[in-house]
């Protein structure tokens, strides 16, 4: 196992942490309730072995609380002490996971097929994508602008959202927007400056002609089956509750495999036939835990107007088998971006939004803990009993 460097290389020195608007990185750390944040990106979307088992020593010596998987497939350190920082960094430099520079950080945007196969070119687009990316003269992107590189056999990241993506459908490789009806054919050569081009245009606003090569096309179908723990191509999944890892958790993992980050808080060990049964790991698919997501809410979160996991874990058992609920600390959704039941912490109670993000209006306001069960069975069609309410002290809500 590789380890950190025991003498740190100089690190630079971090900007102050602010709250809004962009996302974290190693180089770029954001403040929140509970410390820094400290986000890794890997390279493809892979962590080999010595990579993973390093960051889990990271974590257990610099981090509080566990690791998080993000939705954009990153890997993220909470609760990092700003003193703590340049050692944490040099450490991860050591295990070439961080950018030439905190633009080329931002740019690094990059969301990999998990499911990818040697020779289908996916590696080898992520990786040019990426020095792409980190080149002079690279365009200068809104925070969070975000690529997509799904050019396994099937999509797998239809759902998951990009500015633009590469992707293959029954003809070879395209090159597309998620919201502007255009698509260019491409070969392995072609795809990636095609992709800065259409970058490039986007960043500008869209507003002269598409750059050569893109025709009118249909949107893409912003879809997709959520995949589930088990086998899956190229190796074994597993999910975090809630996104969250053990650092130890992480270092078990990294022996069995490398690992490819997924934006569904799942790990994909790679070769691996089977999962062992890890504190915070879901393996058995009909796990209630699957079928929430929700945010830190107060536990690490300034903006949250209250908790939201122990309440998400109290509600999971109702969630029907095709649902998802999710439990959000405010209107701003972090947890999860697409339309589905939600309930939003407010100061006065839980929002409940039947079929919408965080920040949709509200179906019915400022609802008690101990009354949602009834009313998140009416959105789903289903039926519950008294004792289906979660335990109004675990959820500590404000009485109304
Ligand atoms: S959604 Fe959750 S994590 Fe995001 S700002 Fe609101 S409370 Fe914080």
């Amino acid at each position: 196992m590789r380890k950190p460097s025991a003498t740190p290389a100089p690190a630079p020195a971090a900007p102050p942490p602010t709250v809004h608007g962009w996302c974290p990185g190693a180089l770029r750390p954001m403040a929140s309730g509970d410390g820094w944040i400290v986000r890794v990106r890997p390279h493809a979307g892979r962590l080999t072995r010595a990579q993973a088992a390093g960051i889990a020593q990271l974590a257990a010596a610099h981090a509080r609380g566990p690791l998080e998987l993000t939705r954009r497939a990153n890997l993220q350190l909470r609760g990092v002490a700003q003193a703590s920082h340049p050692e944490l960094l040099a450490g991860l430099q050591a295990l070439d996971l961080v950018d030439a520079d905190a633009a080329a950080e931002q740019r690094r945007n990059i969301v990999v097929t998990p499911f990818w196969a040697p020779g289908d070119a996916t590696l080898a687009l992520a990786e040019a994508l990426a020095r792409a990316l980190a080149a002079p003269g690279a365009p200068a992107l809104p925070a969070k602008f975000g690529f997509a590189v799904d050019c396994g056999t099937t999509p797998a990241l239809r759902a998951t959202p990009a500015h633009v993506r590469i992707e293959r459908d029954g003809q070879g490789l395209v090159v597309r927007a998620d919201r502007v009806p255009l698509l260019a054919r491409a070969t392995p050569h072609d795809a990636v400056p095609l992709a800065m081009a259409l970058a490039h245009w986007l960043a500008r606003g869209a507003a002269a002609a598409p750059p050569p090569g893109f025709q009118p096309a249909p949107l893409p179908q912003r879809t997709g089956t959520r995949p589930q723990p088990g086998p899956a191509p190229g190796g074994w999944l597993v999910a975090a509750a809630f996104g969250q890892l053990q650092a130890d958790s992480l270092a078990h993992l990294a022996e069995q495999g490398d690992l490819r980050l997924t934006p569904w808080r799942m790990l994909l060990v790679e070769g691996a036939r089977s999962a062992s049964a890890l504190p915070g790991l879901l393996t058995d698919p009909a796990d209630p835990l699957l079928r929430v997501v929700a945010c830190s809410g107060t536990e690490g979160c300034r903006q949250a107007a209250g908790p939201t996991r122990p309440l998400a874990r109290a509600l999971a058992r109702l969630v029907p088998a095709h649902g998802l609920l999710h439990v959000s600390g405010c209107s701003k959704g972090c947890a999860h971006a697409e339309p589905t039941v939600t309930l939003v912490a407010t100061p006065a109670g839980y929002d409940l939004v039947r079929h919408g993000k965080a920040s949709a209006p509200p179906d019915r306001r400022a609802l008690r803990a101990d009354a949602l069960a009834s009313h998140l069975a009416h959105a789903w069609g289903t039926t519950t009993t008294t004792q289906d309410a979660p335990p109004h002290e675990a959820t500590d809500t404000p009485p109304l």
